[in-house]
């Protein structure tokens, strides 16, 4: 299982899709790629192989700026439902997980007994209070920061908003994560070789931190609202 992310001035969907392909040895059962297009978001996902996944995508589907995912069910059967990226009701927020939220049933009935999910995941959880939050007037980056802080478990996620294609917000506890930079374009992965294939420079992501990700900035703060500051490494590896 992994997540993948890119935002840049390229066409996203051939990065998403060969960033999955590299993390195939993790493990998956479903896999699945959200871009942001001039109409909205667009979401693709199947069940089963990276291949099926590149054979519903639409040729014509073009962004430059997205995620992905590969998908280990934890909760819920693997099923194109169950497949993320998941959505909000309104479909303006979608998000990718990799990990287990431990209190997901619990933060259900606590914020959302008026919203019927549509997956069996822990995961649409996630997407659904962040929707919430911004509905009562917080920004999103401060329901993303809010949502994060209440999460008991693991979790690396990535998340669009379709009315912002500037923005892929990033948070990360006790699941692995990177960020690729890139000169105009800036990448998420859960394992360095899912971006060797456009970046040799990775930022690593340490527990309880987020990151509001643009295709010039890398801006990574803490949960407590702190900013940080790290210098990118070199993966030494071969693509
Ligand atoms: N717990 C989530 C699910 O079952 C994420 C699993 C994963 O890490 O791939 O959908």
């Amino acid at each position: 299982c992994g997540i993948v992310g890119y935002i840049g001035t390229n066409d996203a969907k051939e990065v998403l899709l060969k960033g999955l392909e590299k993390l195939e040895y993790r493990g998956y059962d479903s896999a699945g790629i959200a871009l942001v297009a001039k109409e909205g978001i667009e979401v693709f996902k199947e069940k089963g192989r990276i291949a099926t996944l590149r054979s519903v995508v639409d040729e014509k589907a073009a962004g430059t700026v997205g995620i992905g995912h590969t998908r280990w069910a934890t909760h819920g059967e693997p099923s194109r439902i169950n497949a993320h990226p998941h959505q909000s009701k309104t479909e303006r927020f979608t998000l990718v997980h990799n990990g287990v939220i431990e209190n997901y049933e619990q933060l259900s009935r606590e914020y959302l007994t008026d919203v019927k999910p549509a997956s069996d995941t822990d995961t649409e959880i996630i997407v659904l209070l962040i929707e919430k939050f911004v509905g009562e007037g917080q920004s999103v980056e401060s329901a993303f920061s809010h949502t994060l802080s209440l999460l008991k478990g693991s979790y690396a996620i990535a998340l669009l908003d379709g009315e912002n294609s500037e923005i892929i917000y990033v948070g990360k506890s006790k699941s692995p994560l990177l960020i690729g930079v890139g000169d105009g374009f800036n990448v998420i992965a859960s394992d360095a070789m899912a971006m060797l294939q456009v970046t040799k420079q990775f930022l690593e992501i340490m527990d309880e931190e987020y990151v509001i990700l643009s295709r010039d900035h890398v801006v990574i703060k803490t949960l407590n609202g702190e900013t940080r500051t790290r210098e990118p490494f070199i993966a030494e590896y071969d693509a």
